[in-house]
């Protein structure tokens, strides 16, 4: 069944997928650009419509391109980017990691960014920066890079339902075949089929394992457990340092949770009483089960559930400390 759903300026199609009582939004039914839709690209802002790539590019060939997911959120003091420069110098890491030619400043493409939203009447939008390699088949660096800005309305990716999890048959990329840490467009290959499996087998998303078998992250988000008013999260090595996650560890610090970063065994997920995931895509979103062993703590009770009301007052710039400090 289909249901339409209007979010901002767009009208988006939901396809409804009634799976053990969970509504699942299709996002590949969302649409990303309209004939109105301006980018920036190549140093103009442009129709996207009127965009014009090359086929031999080799960031379509080999998936060699970095790039990065942005929030804006509307709050009572306009239009605010959340963590421009903290995106903006990881897209610079990125590129630098895989020897991308990079020659922005994290000043301009901010800007850039408040036009590109300015220009499509966007308030709560997100924005896709993204740096691809000119026409090259060999196995080398280039040369030349380019520049694309689009944004769009996405509402939060996973939707706001507890998750229902799958740990996937497929392992997160090993540290030692890639650069993890940076955000590379190849790499969601790895992302794509642990996605879709979860998804094929009737789950709202996966759970990847690093290539030791510990708990790493999600498809396209961090990994936080509960356990004893304790929070976990796995350490760096093997996960995309999500903006989200350390924005997560300031406010547990801030709000006086205890958090531990460590290697996480499936069985001490199994065993954590509340589980969440955090991007800036899917916001923060509660775990219901995984692998169908539910977390008994109630949502509502959790740490999670705190620092998802948190989160959202940072986000849109209200004032979160009023919050009781948690001991
Ligand atoms: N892990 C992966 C694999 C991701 O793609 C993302 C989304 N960028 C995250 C974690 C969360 O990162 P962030 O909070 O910076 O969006």
């Amino acid at each position: 069944m289909e249901v339409e759903c209007s979010f901002s300026n767009l009208k988006l199609k939901y396809d409804r997928l009634q799976k053990g009582g969970f509504f699942i939004a299709n996002i590949q039914s969302i649409m990303y650009y309209n004939e109105d839709t301006i980018v920036y690209y190549k140093g103009q802002f442009i129709k996207a419509v009127e965009a014009r790539g090359n086929v031999y590019d080799q960031s379509l060939h080999y998936g060699y391109a970095v790039f990065e997911g942005i929030r804006s959120y509307h709050t009572e003091k306009g239009v605010q980017i959340f963590k421009a420069k903290e995106h903006f110098d990881r897209l610079r890491f990125s590129a630098e990691a895989v020897s991308i030619p990079y020659h922005w400043s994290t000043e301009e493409l901010t800007a850039i960014s408040y036009e590109v939203l300015q220009r499509n009447n966007l308030k709560d939008g997100y924005l896709r920066p993204l740096v691809s390699c000119a026409p090259n088949m060999s196995l080398t660096k280039p040369k030349q890079s380019e520049l694309l800005i689009a944004a769009w309305a996405w509402p939060a990716l996973l939707g706001e339902k507890l998750l229902k999890l799958k740990t996937s048959s497929y392992r997160r990329i090993s540290p030692a075949s890639f650069k993890v840490e940076a955000k590379v467009s190849g790499h969601y290959v790895n992302s794509i089929l642990a996605s879709q499996e979860a998804r094929d087998l009737g789950y709202d998303e996966a759970l990847l394992l690093d290539i030791n078998g510990y708990a790493a992250e999600g498809p396209g988000s961090n990994l936080f457990i509960e356990k004893d008013r304790v929070l976990y999260t796995p350490q760096l090595g093997s996960i995309l340092p999500g903006i989200t996650r350390a924005t997560i560890i300031e406010l547990a610090h801030e709000l006086g949770i205890e958090i531990i970063e460590k290697q996480l065994t499936l069985q001490e997920v199994y065993n954590a009483n509340s589980a969440f995931y955090c991007g800036t895509a899917a916001e923060v979103v509660g775990i219901g089960s995984l692998d169908d062993k539910a977390f008994p703590k109630p949502w509502k009770e959790s740490l999670g559930a705190t620092l998802q009301k948190v989160y959202k007052n940072l986000v849109l710039q209200k004032e979160y400390r009023t919050i009781e400090k948690i001991a």
